[in-house]
Protein backbone atom coordinates (compact mmCIF):
# COMPACT_ATOMS: atom_id res chain seq x y z
CA UNK A 1 0.00 0.00 0.00
CA UNK A 2 1.41 3.25 -0.84
CA UNK A 3 1.50 6.24 1.54
CA UNK A 4 1.36 9.75 0.16
CA UNK A 5 3.01 12.39 2.56
CA UNK A 6 0.77 15.52 1.71
CA UNK A 7 -3.06 16.71 1.81
CA UNK A 8 -4.65 14.97 -1.21
CA UNK A 9 -7.89 17.34 -0.29
CA UNK A 10 -6.23 19.97 -1.74
CA UNK A 11 -5.80 18.71 -5.22
CA UNK A 12 -8.60 19.03 -7.59
CA UNK A 13 -8.23 16.10 -9.43
CA UNK A 14 -9.16 12.46 -8.13
CA UNK A 15 -7.04 9.85 -6.68
CA UNK A 16 -7.34 6.52 -6.05
CA UNK A 17 -5.67 3.75 -4.89
CA UNK A 18 -5.13 0.00 -6.27
CA UNK A 19 -6.69 1.42 -9.09
CA UNK A 20 -7.50 -1.22 -12.07
CA UNK A 21 -5.76 -0.03 -14.96
CA UNK A 22 -7.29 -3.08 -17.56
CA UNK A 23 -9.78 -0.46 -17.88
CA UNK A 24 -6.95 2.29 -18.94
CA UNK A 25 -5.36 0.61 -21.43
CA UNK A 26 -6.21 -1.06 -25.40
CA UNK A 27 -5.53 -4.44 -24.49
CA UNK A 28 -7.79 -4.31 -21.57
CA UNK A 29 -5.39 -6.17 -19.37
CA UNK A 30 -3.16 -5.63 -16.60
CA UNK A 31 -2.81 -5.18 -12.69
CA UNK A 32 -3.69 -2.27 -10.42
CA UNK A 33 -1.76 1.11 -10.00
CA UNK A 34 -0.64 1.67 -6.51
CA UNK A 35 -2.12 5.20 -6.86
CA UNK A 36 -3.93 6.86 -9.73
CA UNK A 37 -4.12 10.48 -9.80
CA UNK A 38 -6.70 12.02 -12.78
CA UNK A 39 -5.36 15.80 -12.42
CA UNK A 40 -7.87 18.95 -13.55
CA UNK A 41 -5.21 20.54 -15.31
CA UNK A 42 -1.51 21.29 -15.49
CA UNK A 43 -1.53 23.35 -11.82
CA UNK A 44 -3.62 21.08 -10.91
CA UNK A 45 -0.58 18.23 -11.85
CA UNK A 46 2.16 20.89 -10.85
CA UNK A 47 1.40 20.72 -7.03
CA UNK A 48 1.04 16.91 -6.99
CA UNK A 49 4.12 16.52 -8.60
CA UNK A 50 5.86 18.53 -6.02
CA UNK A 51 3.92 17.56 -2.99
CA UNK A 52 2.95 14.00 -3.20
CA UNK A 53 4.94 12.59 -5.49
CA UNK A 54 8.49 12.73 -3.99
CA UNK A 55 10.27 9.12 -3.44
CA UNK A 56 7.66 7.53 -5.82
CA UNK A 57 7.99 6.23 -9.37
CA UNK A 58 5.59 8.23 -12.15
CA UNK A 59 4.35 6.41 -15.03
CA UNK A 60 2.34 8.85 -17.13
CA UNK A 61 -0.94 7.11 -19.12
CA UNK A 62 -2.39 8.21 -22.29
CA UNK A 63 -5.17 6.45 -23.70
CA UNK A 64 -3.15 3.13 -23.15
CA UNK A 65 -3.02 2.19 -26.86
CA UNK A 66 0.71 1.29 -26.41
CA UNK A 67 1.57 0.05 -23.35
CA UNK A 68 1.78 -3.62 -21.55
CA UNK A 69 0.84 -3.55 -18.27
CA UNK A 70 1.66 -6.30 -16.77
CA UNK A 71 -1.01 -8.27 -14.15
CA UNK A 72 1.17 -7.56 -11.15
CA UNK A 73 0.04 -3.84 -12.20
CA UNK A 74 2.34 -0.51 -11.56
CA UNK A 75 4.26 0.44 -8.51
CA UNK A 76 4.29 4.09 -7.62
CA UNK A 77 1.96 6.53 -9.29
CA UNK A 78 0.29 6.52 -12.41
CA UNK A 79 -0.65 9.82 -13.89
CA UNK A 80 -3.75 10.05 -16.75
CA UNK A 81 -3.95 13.24 -18.51
CA UNK A 82 -7.20 13.23 -20.56
CA UNK A 83 -9.93 15.71 -19.27
CA UNK A 84 -8.78 19.14 -18.55
CA UNK A 85 -5.71 18.33 -21.07
CA UNK A 86 -7.61 18.30 -24.31
CA UNK A 87 -7.75 21.70 -25.03
CA UNK A 88 -6.94 22.60 -29.04
CA UNK A 89 -7.08 26.04 -30.32
CA UNK A 90 -5.60 27.90 -33.92
CA UNK A 91 -3.05 30.32 -32.42
CA UNK A 92 -1.99 31.89 -35.85
CA UNK A 93 -1.70 30.82 -39.05
CA UNK A 94 -0.60 27.22 -39.38
CA UNK A 95 -0.08 27.17 -35.66
CA UNK A 96 -2.42 24.48 -33.80
CA UNK A 97 -2.02 24.22 -29.91
CA UNK A 98 -3.42 21.32 -27.83
CA UNK A 99 -3.05 19.57 -24.96
CA UNK A 100 -1.31 16.23 -24.04
CA UNK A 101 -4.90 14.80 -23.58
CA UNK A 102 -6.89 15.56 -26.66
CA UNK A 103 -7.02 12.50 -28.94
CA UNK A 104 -4.84 12.01 -32.33
CA UNK A 105 -7.94 11.76 -34.08
CA UNK A 106 -9.39 15.26 -32.74
CA UNK A 107 -6.25 17.05 -33.94
CA UNK A 108 -6.13 15.26 -37.10
CA UNK A 109 -10.32 16.79 -37.66
CA UNK A 110 -9.21 20.17 -35.86
CA UNK A 111 -6.84 20.74 -38.48
CA UNK A 112 -8.61 19.62 -41.33
CA UNK A 113 -11.48 21.73 -40.67
CA UNK A 114 -8.96 24.82 -39.76
CA UNK A 115 -7.48 23.91 -43.69
CA UNK A 116 -4.36 23.49 -41.66
CA UNK A 117 -2.32 20.66 -43.31
CA UNK A 118 0.34 17.78 -41.80
CA UNK A 119 -1.76 16.00 -38.83
CA UNK A 120 -3.58 14.02 -41.02
CA UNK A 121 -1.85 10.78 -40.66
CA UNK A 122 -3.05 10.80 -36.79
CA UNK A 123 -6.92 10.65 -37.77
CA UNK A 124 -6.80 6.99 -37.38
CA UNK A 125 -3.96 6.97 -34.29
CA UNK A 126 -5.98 5.53 -31.08
CA UNK A 127 -4.17 7.80 -28.55
CA UNK A 128 -3.28 11.03 -26.72
CA UNK A 129 -0.99 13.90 -28.08
CA UNK A 130 0.95 13.33 -25.02
CA UNK A 131 1.59 9.23 -26.36
CA UNK A 132 2.07 10.62 -29.85
CA UNK A 133 4.77 12.92 -28.26
CA UNK A 134 6.29 10.32 -26.71
CA UNK A 135 6.69 7.53 -29.33
CA UNK A 136 6.81 9.76 -32.16
CA UNK A 137 3.74 8.49 -33.34
CA UNK A 138 2.91 8.51 -37.25
CA UNK A 139 1.45 6.70 -40.13
CA UNK A 140 1.52 6.63 -43.84
CA UNK A 141 4.10 8.57 -44.24
CA UNK A 142 3.56 11.15 -41.86
CA UNK A 143 5.28 11.61 -38.15
CA UNK A 144 4.39 13.52 -35.21
CA UNK A 145 7.57 15.40 -34.63
CA UNK A 146 8.25 16.40 -38.35
CA UNK A 147 5.54 19.36 -37.17
CA UNK A 148 6.45 20.04 -33.68
CA UNK A 149 6.85 23.92 -33.11
CA UNK A 150 7.16 23.14 -29.29
CA UNK A 151 6.66 21.08 -26.58
CA UNK A 152 5.23 22.10 -23.14
CA UNK A 153 6.64 19.50 -20.14
CA UNK A 154 6.23 19.74 -16.49
CA UNK A 155 9.31 17.84 -14.06
CA UNK A 156 9.03 16.54 -10.49
CA UNK A 157 9.15 19.32 -8.66
CA UNK A 158 6.08 21.13 -10.64
CA UNK A 159 8.18 23.27 -12.99
CA UNK A 160 6.44 24.30 -16.42
CA UNK A 161 8.74 24.75 -19.25
CA UNK A 162 8.19 25.68 -23.66
CA UNK A 163 10.98 23.55 -25.24
CA UNK A 164 12.51 23.46 -28.51
CA UNK A 165 12.40 20.17 -30.72
CA UNK A 166 16.18 20.98 -30.35
CA UNK A 167 15.98 19.60 -26.58
CA UNK A 168 14.66 15.94 -27.63
CA UNK A 169 16.34 13.33 -28.58
CA UNK A 170 13.84 12.42 -31.63
CA UNK A 171 14.19 9.00 -33.18
CA UNK A 172 11.92 6.44 -35.34
CA UNK A 173 8.84 5.75 -32.57
CA UNK A 174 10.94 6.87 -30.05
CA UNK A 175 11.76 9.87 -28.05
CA UNK A 176 14.82 10.74 -25.36
CA UNK A 177 13.29 13.29 -22.73
CA UNK A 178 16.27 16.09 -21.36
CA UNK A 179 15.02 14.85 -17.90
CA UNK A 180 12.28 12.96 -15.93
CA UNK A 181 9.47 15.46 -17.52
CA UNK A 182 6.32 15.01 -18.74
CA UNK A 183 4.35 16.34 -22.05
CA UNK A 184 1.42 18.55 -21.08
CA UNK A 185 1.03 20.43 -24.93
CA UNK A 186 2.38 21.14 -27.69
CA UNK A 187 2.25 23.37 -30.47
CA UNK A 188 2.43 22.25 -34.48
CA UNK A 189 3.91 24.34 -37.53
CA UNK A 190 1.52 23.27 -40.41
CA UNK A 191 0.44 24.52 -43.90
CA UNK A 192 -2.39 26.77 -43.61
CA UNK A 193 -4.72 27.78 -46.43
CA UNK A 194 -5.31 24.35 -47.15
CA UNK A 195 -8.30 22.75 -48.77
CA UNK A 196 -10.39 21.75 -46.19
CA UNK A 197 -12.65 19.34 -48.68
CA UNK A 198 -9.69 17.66 -49.27
CA UNK A 199 -8.41 17.41 -45.76
CA UNK A 200 -11.50 15.81 -44.98
CA UNK A 201 -11.33 13.12 -48.01
CA UNK A 202 -7.77 12.72 -46.77
CA UNK A 203 -8.93 11.44 -43.34
CA UNK A 204 -11.74 9.36 -44.68
CA UNK A 205 -9.34 7.73 -47.20
CA UNK A 206 -6.80 7.07 -44.32
CA UNK A 207 -9.32 5.65 -42.05
CA UNK A 208 -10.84 3.22 -44.72
CA UNK A 209 -7.41 2.29 -45.54
CA UNK A 210 -6.81 0.99 -42.14
CA UNK A 211 -9.97 -0.50 -41.70
CA UNK A 212 -8.95 -2.40 -44.65
CA UNK A 213 -6.03 -3.55 -43.75
CA UNK A 214 -6.04 -3.77 -39.91
CA UNK A 215 -8.02 -5.71 -37.03
CA UNK A 216 -9.33 -2.11 -35.72
CA UNK A 217 -12.16 -3.39 -33.47
CA UNK A 218 -10.32 -5.79 -31.73
CA UNK A 219 -8.48 -5.31 -28.32
CA UNK A 220 -4.73 -4.53 -29.29
CA UNK A 221 -2.00 -2.14 -29.07
CA UNK A 222 -1.42 -1.58 -32.92
CA UNK A 223 1.60 -2.93 -34.36
CA UNK A 224 3.51 -5.10 -31.47
CA UNK A 225 7.57 -4.76 -33.29
CA UNK A 226 9.08 -2.00 -34.57
CA UNK A 227 10.09 -2.31 -37.97
CA UNK A 228 13.27 -3.27 -39.06
CA UNK A 229 15.33 -1.59 -41.57
CA UNK A 230 13.87 -1.62 -44.68
CA UNK A 231 11.97 -4.22 -44.24
CA UNK A 232 8.14 -4.67 -42.26
CA UNK A 233 7.85 -6.70 -38.76
CA UNK A 234 4.63 -8.06 -40.38
CA UNK A 235 6.17 -9.43 -43.52
CA UNK A 236 8.72 -11.64 -41.05
CA UNK A 237 6.20 -12.62 -38.62
CA UNK A 238 3.50 -13.31 -41.49
CA UNK A 239 6.70 -15.33 -43.33
CA UNK A 240 7.68 -17.54 -40.40
CA UNK A 241 3.67 -18.55 -40.39
CA UNK A 242 2.91 -16.92 -37.48
CA UNK A 243 -0.44 -15.55 -38.24
CA UNK A 244 -3.45 -16.93 -35.73
CA UNK A 245 -0.33 -18.34 -33.62
CA UNK A 246 -2.17 -18.08 -30.05
CA UNK A 247 -1.25 -18.35 -26.54
CA UNK A 248 -4.26 -18.53 -24.13
CA UNK A 249 -6.13 -15.48 -24.91
CA UNK A 250 -3.31 -13.64 -27.32
CA UNK A 251 -3.48 -14.33 -31.28
CA UNK A 252 -1.48 -12.86 -33.46
CA UNK A 253 -4.12 -11.33 -35.95
CA UNK A 254 -5.43 -12.85 -39.09
CA UNK A 255 -5.05 -9.70 -40.73
CA UNK A 256 -2.21 -8.46 -39.70
CA UNK A 257 0.83 -10.21 -38.81
CA UNK A 258 2.00 -7.34 -36.67
CA UNK A 259 -0.87 -6.71 -34.00
CA UNK A 260 -1.65 -9.17 -31.21
CA UNK A 261 -5.44 -9.44 -30.31
CA UNK A 262 -6.94 -10.10 -27.06
CA UNK A 263 -9.66 -12.74 -27.95
CA UNK A 264 -11.48 -11.60 -24.48
CA UNK A 265 -9.74 -13.66 -21.88
CA UNK A 266 -5.87 -12.74 -22.24
CA UNK A 267 -3.64 -11.85 -19.59
CA UNK A 268 -0.54 -9.99 -19.96
CA UNK A 269 1.44 -12.67 -19.09
CA UNK A 270 -0.24 -14.54 -22.44
CA UNK A 271 0.32 -11.18 -24.58
CA UNK A 272 3.54 -11.26 -23.39
CA UNK A 273 4.77 -14.91 -23.84
CA UNK A 274 3.07 -14.36 -27.17
CA UNK A 275 5.51 -11.66 -27.98
CA UNK A 276 8.51 -13.66 -26.83
CA UNK A 277 7.72 -16.28 -29.12
CA UNK A 278 7.19 -14.60 -32.01
CA UNK A 279 10.77 -12.67 -31.67
CA UNK A 280 12.09 -15.94 -30.80
CA UNK A 281 10.84 -17.55 -34.16
CA UNK A 282 11.50 -14.81 -36.20
CA UNK A 283 15.11 -14.48 -34.67
CA UNK A 284 15.11 -18.62 -35.54
CA UNK A 285 14.20 -18.55 -38.74
CA UNK A 286 15.54 -15.00 -40.28
CA UNK A 287 18.09 -14.20 -38.23
CA UNK A 288 16.25 -10.72 -37.56
CA UNK A 289 15.78 -9.65 -33.85
CA UNK A 290 12.52 -8.11 -33.70
CA UNK A 291 12.46 -4.73 -31.21
CA UNK A 292 9.14 -4.22 -29.47
CA UNK A 293 7.55 -1.02 -30.04
CA UNK A 294 5.11 -1.95 -27.33
CA UNK A 295 6.42 -0.10 -23.87
CA UNK A 296 6.22 -2.98 -21.25
CA UNK A 297 5.24 -2.17 -18.01
CA UNK A 298 4.38 -3.13 -14.49
CA UNK A 299 5.76 -6.34 -12.51
CA UNK A 300 4.84 -9.66 -13.54
CA UNK A 301 2.03 -11.48 -11.75
C1 LIG B 1 -5.50 -0.09 -33.47
C2 LIG B 1 -4.25 0.68 -33.20
C3 LIG B 1 -3.61 1.33 -34.24
C4 LIG B 1 -2.43 2.06 -34.02
N1 LIG B 1 -1.83 2.68 -35.06
C5 LIG B 1 -0.70 3.38 -34.85
C6 LIG B 1 -0.04 4.04 -35.94
O1 LIG B 1 -0.50 4.03 -37.06
N2 LIG B 1 1.10 4.72 -35.68
C7 LIG B 1 1.63 4.79 -34.42
O2 LIG B 1 2.68 5.43 -34.23
N3 LIG B 1 1.02 4.17 -33.36
C8 LIG B 1 -0.11 3.48 -33.56
N4 LIG B 1 -0.72 2.85 -32.50
C9 LIG B 1 -0.10 2.92 -31.17
C10 LIG B 1 -0.58 4.08 -30.29
O3 LIG B 1 -1.91 4.46 -30.61
C11 LIG B 1 0.34 5.31 -30.40
O4 LIG B 1 1.65 5.00 -30.02
C12 LIG B 1 -0.18 6.46 -29.54
O5 LIG B 1 0.57 7.60 -29.84
C13 LIG B 1 -0.07 6.18 -28.05
O6 LIG B 1 -0.82 7.18 -27.37
P1 LIG B 1 -1.49 6.86 -25.95
O7 LIG B 1 -2.13 8.10 -25.47
O8 LIG B 1 -2.38 5.69 -26.04
O9 LIG B 1 -0.19 6.52 -25.11
P2 LIG B 1 -0.02 5.40 -23.99
O10 LIG B 1 -0.15 4.06 -24.60
O11 LIG B 1 -0.90 5.72 -22.84
O12 LIG B 1 1.50 5.66 -23.60
C14 LIG B 1 2.52 5.34 -24.52
C15 LIG B 1 3.85 5.83 -23.95
O13 LIG B 1 3.80 7.25 -23.85
C16 LIG B 1 4.02 7.66 -22.51
N5 LIG B 1 3.18 8.85 -22.30
C17 LIG B 1 1.85 8.95 -22.47
N6 LIG B 1 1.45 10.20 -22.23
C18 LIG B 1 2.57 10.91 -21.92
C19 LIG B 1 2.81 12.27 -21.56
N7 LIG B 1 1.82 13.16 -21.47
N8 LIG B 1 4.09 12.66 -21.30
C20 LIG B 1 5.10 11.76 -21.36
N9 LIG B 1 4.93 10.46 -21.68
C21 LIG B 1 3.67 10.04 -21.96
C22 LIG B 1 3.64 6.48 -21.66
O14 LIG B 1 4.30 6.49 -20.40
C23 LIG B 1 4.10 5.32 -22.53
O15 LIG B 1 5.49 5.11 -22.38
C24 LIG B 1 -1.89 2.13 -32.71
C25 LIG B 1 -2.57 1.49 -31.64
C26 LIG B 1 -3.72 0.79 -31.89
C27 LIG B 1 -4.44 0.13 -30.72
Amino acid sequence: MIHLDCDVSALRGAVHFDYRLARCNSWRVGGAGDCFFAPRDADDLARFLADCAAGHPVTCLGLGSNVLIRDGGVRGIVISMRKGFDRIERVAAGRVRAGAGATCAQLARYCADAGMEGLEFMAGIPGTLGGALCMNAGAFGGETWRHVALAETLDRAGVRRERAPADFDVGYRRVGMPGEEWFTGAEFALRAGASREALRARLKELLRERNRSQPVGAASCGSVFRNPQNDHAARLIEQCGLKSCSIGGAEVSALHANFIVNRGDATAADIERLIERVRDTVERDTGVRLQTEVRIIGEKA
